[in-house]
This record gives C-alpha cells, sequence and structure tokens, in this order.
C-alpha cells in the first residue's frame, strides 16, 4: 500500500534520507525507530505531503504521489493530485492539534463533512462511535481545553479515524505526555492496531509496544534503514553494533 523507491531528501546541503526503499502492505503495522535526527518525521512528513523527496518515487495505493501523468508525460503533482492521495491517510502527531473553538465532537466531523462532503447525519453517527471506541463517549460536548493531553491525543485518533484512511501515520504521539498518560494512549492505539486493517506506521520510542504490536520494526539511522526485521528480530536479537547503543538507552 505504500512503496517507498530510493527516496532521498536534502535540506540546503545536508543529505537527511539517503535511499530509502520501502514496501509496507495492507494491513501490516510498521514501528519505525532511530537515533534523533536519523530522518523518522522526515519519513512522514513526505507521506503527508508535507515535504518533497528530492529524488525517488512514493507511491500510495498504486499511485504516485509526487509526480502525475498528463498528457502522456510525467510531471509534478498538483495540488488536486495532493489532496485525493492525502484522502487514503490519516495522521496523529506529537501536538494534538485540535481546534480550540470546537466541541471534541465538532473537532471529528469537520473533515469529513468539509473536505470528504460527506453527510452529517452520517458523519456524526460515525464520529460519536469513534470516540466511544477511544473511550470518551461521555465527553462530545467538552472543549479541548477541559480535557487531560492524554484525552486529547485520544481525541486525535477517533478524528483520524472518522476518515476511514487506508495508511495511519503516528509522528511520537505519546511524547509530549506526561509519563502517567502514556498508557491510556498506547492502550487506545494497540485496540487500533490489533482490530483494524489499516496499514500503520508508527514512529515511536516505546520499545515493549513496538515489541508488542509491530509486524515489522526497521531503525533508521544517518539517513539510512540500517536494519529491518520483525520486531522480535531488531529488537531483541540484532547485533548491528549501533542498534545496541540505541536501544541501551531507551530499553
Ligand atoms: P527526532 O527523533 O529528534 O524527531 P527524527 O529522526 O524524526 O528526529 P527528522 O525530524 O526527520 O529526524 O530530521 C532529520 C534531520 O533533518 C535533522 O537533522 C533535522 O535537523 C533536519 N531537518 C528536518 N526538517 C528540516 C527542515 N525543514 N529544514 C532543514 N533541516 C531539516
Amino acid at each position: 500500500i505504500v512503496k517507498f523507491q530510493n527516496i532521498h531528501k536534502s535540506f540546503g546541503d545536508v543529505e537527511v534520507l539517503k535511499g530509502i526503499n520501502l514496501d509496507i502492505h495492507p494491513a501490516e503495522k510498521v514501528a519505525v525507530i532511530g537515533p534523533s535526527g536519523s530522518g523518522k518525521t522526515t519519513i512522514i512528513r513526505m507521506l503527508m505531503t508535507l515535504e518533497e523527496p528530492t529524488d525517488g518515487d512514493i507511491i500510495v495505493a498504486g499511485r504516485n504521489l509526487w509526480k502525475m501523468e498528463k498528457k502522456g508525460k510525467t510531471v509534478p503533482a498538483n495540488e488536486n493530485h495532493l489532496r485525493e492521495i492525502r484522502g487514503d491517510i490519516g495522521m496523529v502527531f506529537q501536538h494534538f492539534n485540535l481546534f480550540p473553538h470546537m466541541t471534541i465532537l465538532e473537532n471529528c466531523m469537520t473533515a469529513p463533512i468539509n473536505v470528504k462532503k460527506e453527510p452529517k447525519e452520517e458523519v456524526k453517527k460515525r464520529s460519536i462511535e469513534m470516540l466511544e471506541r477511544v473511550g470518551l463517549g461521555d465527553k462530545v460536548d467538552n472543549y479541548p481545553s477541559q480535557l487531560s493531553g492524554g484525552q486529547k491525543q485520544r481525541v486525535a485518533m477517533a478524528r483520524a479515524l472518522v476518515m476511514r484512511p487506508k495508511i495511519m501515520l503516528f509522528d511520537e504521539v505519546t511524547s509530549a505526555l506526561d509519563p502517567e498518560l502514556v498508557g491510556e494512549v498506547l492502550n487506545v492505539i494497540r485496540d487500533i492496531a490489533k482490530n483494524d486493517d489499516m496499514a500503520m506506521i508508527l514512529v515511536t520510542h516505546e520499545m515493549d509496544f513496538a515489541l508488542d504490536i509491530a509486524d515489522k520494526v526497521l531503525f533508521l539511522d544517518e539517513g539510512i534503514i540500517a536494519e529491518q526485521g520483525t520486531a522480535s528480530e531488531v529488537i531483541e536479537h540484532s547485533e548491528n553494533d549501533r542498534l545496541q547503543e540505541f536501544l541501551h538507552r531507551f530499553r
């Protein structure tokens, strides 16, 4: 469902990604680990169409993300093309980015109604269902400011789920939370991972969590995928020195 073909990304003179090849299947859960600055967030941002690769192709559900065909020629993607593909992708950020002036129900409903032009009643029903699923069925009329960080992050997840994406991206979603709130958010992601058939890509520093839910783990180091395999192969049985050193800091 997602393919990276020899992806390079530079910012000025600095090459941050140096040839990333990736193949993620529908329903696959992939954890991305690696030291600070290794390029994890850049991978996610490219899928969200927030950064364009310097070289290489990204294929999402069979379509080239950054390129399109026009009169038999390959040309850079336009906004319409990007928007269409973005519809397949949901994302949860480290900071929740909820709209403060909307209730949490309205936060969930706004994109399907305004972007996807879906009927309001249907979206409302689905939004309530998703908020119940993340354990916030009793908070639908509250505003974000009335919620804890963990609750806000769970709203962000419900909001992404309401869009019914084929691929969900999670970028260090627990790293801005107080430690006592991390568990409730991980539990919700775990529930989604075990019960939904969408693909998930998670940037995380929670190794036990990755071991529990990931089908595949990628260790990103200095802009390349230095190690990949099942969670157990990468986190428990790798002999890569850099990976060992990294794991030491997080386990
Ligand atoms: P962390 O775990 O700290 O979030 P990361 O692995 O997610 O790190 P990225 O955020 O992808 O790393 O950044 C990789 C490198 O690219 C870093 O050195 C960063 O400074 C650089 N970088 C990212 N975005 C930009 C930008 N817009 N302009 C210039 N440099 C950037």
